[in-house]
């Protein structure tokens, strides 16, 4: 499927014109270039805007799903906050990626925060990238992990998508990237510890 990052910016009704307006605008401020492709900033966009197709989205539209509990947890109910950010299963890979960046999250209750956390961080226009692409990568690791296992019956331990985020975001960074991204091996071992 092809997404446009107009396109999501148009096609919802909003209630008051001039304040959904904003919203977007700011919203889309938010959504980084980062090395990452069209379609990922398309997917991070949709997660910001509450439409991407978890069980509480869908319960929302009337449609039946088998399980509305958390696919990662199984423990609550599955909505995007939950699954992308304040899951049990997510907190635990994510924990490895922010130590290996060398950040540490404590304010984050939300993709919102998430985002908002990226596209502000740090003084290094060239970092910042770099750290908006590898939270934008674990996004949607995240997601497939998701899928890969209500629809693949497949799942993976949380250190095990931690290490697929890294070896992902490394080819990203490595192929898409200016700046270029040093090494896998420094890129393996403290991410900012050496200079782009
Ligand atoms: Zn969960």
């Amino acid at each position: 499927m092809r997404y446009d990052l107009r396109e999501f910016c148009t096609t919802s009704t909003p209630k008051n014109p001039q304040l959904h307006h904003l919203e977007l605008e700011a919203r889309q401020k938010m959504v980084h270039k980062s090395c990452s492709t069209m379609k990922v900033r398309c997917f991070i966009w949709r997660a910001l805007m509450n439409r991407i197709p978890v069980a509480n989205n869908l319960l929302c539209r009337g449609i039946t799903v088998q399980n509305s509990l958390c696919q990662l947890c199984n423990n609550e109910q599955e909505s995007v906050d939950h699954l992308l950010v304040n899951c049990s299963y997510t907190k635990c890979a994510m924990d490895w990626i922010y130590k290996w960046c060398g950040i540490q999250l404590h304010q984050v209750l939300n993709i919102g925060d998430l985002i908002h956390y990226a596209a502000n961080w740090g003084n290094c226009p060239k970092k910042r990238t770099i750290l908006t692409s590898i939270l934008y990568c674990s996004i949607c690791c995240i997601w497939l992990e998701r899928n890969n296992r209500l629809f693949k019956n497949k799942k993976v331990p949380p250190t095990k998508l931690a290490d697929e985020i890294i070896t992902l975001s490394y080819t990203w960074c490595n192929y898409r990237s200016k700046y270029g991204c040093g090494t896998w091996a420094s890129w393996g071992c403290s991410l900012f510890n050496h200079s782009y």
